[in-house]
């Protein structure tokens, strides 16, 4: 989001056939709540079409990348490095040092699995957290870390570049094209 450090969410693999979707909506989950960008891994560099086409309906700016070695993003991260993992330490606990590096002006790196995930990168971030302790799924956790991180703050973001916006309504729906508010 404009004016924060760089946010990122690394989806980390992706199994074909299976988490088609999941990888879309960590994307998509990313983009609205609060991350600069999502990077896309093994398998799942593919999904990103996606999330692109939605960044261009509905705004941004979010960008969609993939890379071959995620251990090398990693080790060459300069940041804060969050693996969300079920085994981790309470969201609750350690939020607060996370949001103050944040706002100090550290990036931020959110690494989320699809299967099994490598104990390397257990050792590699900086913290791994739980959203409970409980099994449950990535795009859970990613909601409700960002949503933690940024106390809400990310829900009255603006978008910019929107093809189409929606309008809140308690009833129905309604769509604007850009065009039609020039
Ligand atoms: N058994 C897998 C493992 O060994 O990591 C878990 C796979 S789970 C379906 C996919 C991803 O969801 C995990 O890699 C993690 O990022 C996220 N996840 C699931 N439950 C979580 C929790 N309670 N807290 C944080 N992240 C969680």
């Amino acid at each position: 989001m404009k004016g924060q450090p760089d946010l990122a969410v690394l989806r980390l693999g992706h199994r074909p056939g299976r988490d088609e979707r999941m990888t879309t909506h960590v994307g998509l989950t990313a983009r609205a709540l609060g991350a600069d960008r999502v990077i896309l891994s093994g398998e799942g560099k593919s999904q990103g079409d996606t999330i692109e086409d939605i960044t261009e309906r509905f705004g941004g700016p979010f960008a969609v990348e993939t890379t071959d070695s995620p251990v090398d993003l990693l080790e060459e991260w300069g940041g804060t490095i969050v693996h969300l993992t079920m085994y981790g330490l309470p969201v609750q606990d350690v939020i607060g040092e996370v949001r103050e590096e944040f706002e100090r002006g550290d990036p931020l790196l959110v690494v989320v699995g699809a299967g099994k995930v490598p104990w390397d990168i257990y050792d590699q971030a900086t913290d791994n957290v739980a959203v409970t302790n409980q099994p449950h799924s990535e795009v859970a956790s990613l909601a409700v870390f960002l949503d933690r991180l940024f106390e809400g703050k990310e829900l009255d973001r603006e978008w910019a570049d929107a093809a189409q916006t929606v309008v809140p309504k308690a009833e129905g729906k309604l769509v604007e094209d850009a065009d039609e508010t020039e």
